[in-house]
């Protein structure tokens, strides 16, 4: 990591952005073009409310000139033919271009997105530029199969590239969830076509520039910025895209299932919401339950799929807990983003952050109470910022236990019985993660079975690596991000079957 860039302070990093001059065209065939219309939008940071960019709106014709460049590459052949060990030279290159851009990824992110540059230098590029150096390893190490068969026959199955990835990604980790989907598309060898969420659509287009210099081919990665019901309806319904691999809320996840059943019967893997239950029986470290806790619904202002936010307690600690939280909340900076001693920034626009008060207000209605936060902030930045919020007494029944707020708010509610603590956290039409905190290995063996979730943590939040996979269970989507399993998406199977006589 750059000790540059964790030395810089603030007014360092203002002078940065005020040089800094973003790509901000779409990249197609292995050039930066404007919106064959000439469209542009504004692209809005959420510190401050300011404009950072114009950035080309694309729309059907230009994802149809990326579609066709992303075919014409793939047929081509310059990556997908290229010998495994030298497609891997050219992905670890390009994670070490990804690393030697750390500054200015940083703050293309942290303006973009709002969230703490020290988040974005020690967590979002440094894990981007993991992502892509992971798969390029497994290059020159995946095997195909032979089947058994009788002697006289021989049964390989080959694992072949799809051809071309759409890769449609939102806003709350634009690059790490780019590059989840772009290192095993490009390690298989499929050309993409990424349509970055129109919040956050820079890093999107650097990490395009970056892999050209690396040496990808042009073609190869494609980015197409602009709208969802536009760029993305139009690359989700295009007749020429063999995989949709989408990140995003559930509701657009089912139109991507309904665009692929309209158009070609593209395969569709979708990664979406989540409402994750964090479950804490009287008997665990109440210390070390609240940091995991607090962190695990504060982190990136809670806008994260997996964020815990909803807290089922034992009741006869409830209260303990809760001043526990506090007590941590309390040590989580919430200010400037460029500040580096910020550690929770803002919401990503200001309609989002007036949905995330409504659902306070919406909780408050339907009797809970606020135990913590619950209000505007910094609103002198004209950014979009909210407090760590608690909302106690909350039932399973109400709206800011069942929806997805996307924001820095814990709803809490209490159990008396272990049936009823695994009643209350299944009961929820999301399943992507969960997580249980006991000193009981018993109990904590029996829970971590029976919660329906793609990742059960067991007294610890979001701990993960590259090697494990990440994805959900229910209305949280089907296949997997990271680890080897994350690859089959990107391949078909192939029999070739060959008789000896
Ligand atoms: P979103 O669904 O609104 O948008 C996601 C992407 O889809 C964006 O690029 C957007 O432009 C595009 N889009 C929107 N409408 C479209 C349409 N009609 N046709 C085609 N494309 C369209 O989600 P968001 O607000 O950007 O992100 C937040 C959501 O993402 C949350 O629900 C969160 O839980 C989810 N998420 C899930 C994971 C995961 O791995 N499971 C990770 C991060 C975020």
């Amino acid at each position: 990591m750059s000790t540059s860039a964790l030395k810089r302070d603030r007014a360092a990093w203002e002078r940065l952005a005020a040089a800094a001059r973003p790509g901000s065209r779409a990249i197609i065939a292995g050039r930066a073009v404007a919106a064959l219309d000439g469209r542009t939008f504004d692209d809005v940071s959420p510190i401050d409310g300011q404009v950072i960019a114009q950035v080309a709106r694309c729309g059907a014709a230009d994802v149809d000139a990326a579609v066709r460049a992303a075919r014409a590459s793939f047929e081509s052949g310059p990556w997908r033919r290229m010998e495994p060990r030298d497609r891997k030279k050219i992905l670890k290159r390009f994670a070490a271009a990804i690393r030697a851009d750390l500054d200015n990824l940083a703050l293309l992110e942290t303006r973009d997105v709002g969230k703490p540059i020290v988040n974005s230098v020690a967590v979002d590029v440094v894990n981007c530029a993991d992502c892509i150096e992971y798969y390029g390893e497994f290059s020159d190490k995946l095997y195909d199969e032979v089947a058994p068969t009788g002697p006289d026959d021989l049964a390989l199955i080959r694992r072949e590239p799809l051809g071309v990835v759409g890769a449609i990604v939102p806003w709350n980790y634009p690059l790490i969830i780019s590059c989840w989907k772009v290192g095993p598309a490009l390690l298989t060898g499929n050309s993409v076509v990424l349509k970055p969420a129109e919040q956050s659509p820079l890093s999107g287009i650097r990490l395009a520039e970056l892999a050209l210099e690396a040496g990808v081919p042009p073609g190869v990665f494609n980015v197409v910025p602009g709208f969802g019901e536009e760029a993305g309806k139009a690359l989700a319904l295009h007749p020429d895209v063999d995989l949709i691999a989408f990140t995003g809320s559930t509701e657009v996840g089912r139109l991507m299932l309904r665009y692929a059943a309209e158009s070609n019967l593209k395969r569709v893997a979708l990664e979406l919401g989540g409402k994750t239950p964090q479950v804490v029986f009287a008997d665990a470290d109440l210390g070390e339950a609240a940091h995991g806790i607090a962190w695990g619904i504060y982190y990136n202002s809670g806008q994260t799929c997996h964020a815990g936010s909803r807290l089922i307690v034992h009741r006869a600690v409830k209260d303990q807990l809760i001043a526990a939280i506090g007590k941590v909340a309390a040590t989580i900076t919430l200010g400037h983003p460029l500040e580096p001693a910020t550690q929770m920034g803002a919401l990503i626009d200001r309609g989002h952050m007036q949905r995330v008060l409504g659902y306070i207000d919406s909780g408050l209605a339907e009797g809970a109470r606020v135990a913590l936060g619950g209000r505007q902030a910094l609103e002198e930045t004209g950014g979009f910022y909210v407090e760590a919020t608690v909302l106690d007494h909350a039932r399973n029944d109400m709206k800011v236990a069942r929806e997805e707020i996307f924001g820095p708010v814990l709803s809490v509610m209490t159990f008396a019985e272990e049936a009823e603590a695994l009643r209350l956290a299944n009961d929820t039409p999301y399943g992507l993660a969960a997580a249980v905190w006991t000193a009981d290995i018993n109990r904590a063996h029996r829970l971590s079975s029976a919660l329906r979730g793609g990742t059960v943590w067991v007294n610890a939040f979001d701990r993960s690596t590259m090697a494990t996979p990440f994805g959900g269970f229910k209305l949280s989507g089907s296949g997997r991000d990271r680890s080897p399993h994350a690859i089959d998406k990107y391949c078909d199977l192939k029999t070739i079957w060959t008789a000896y006589r």
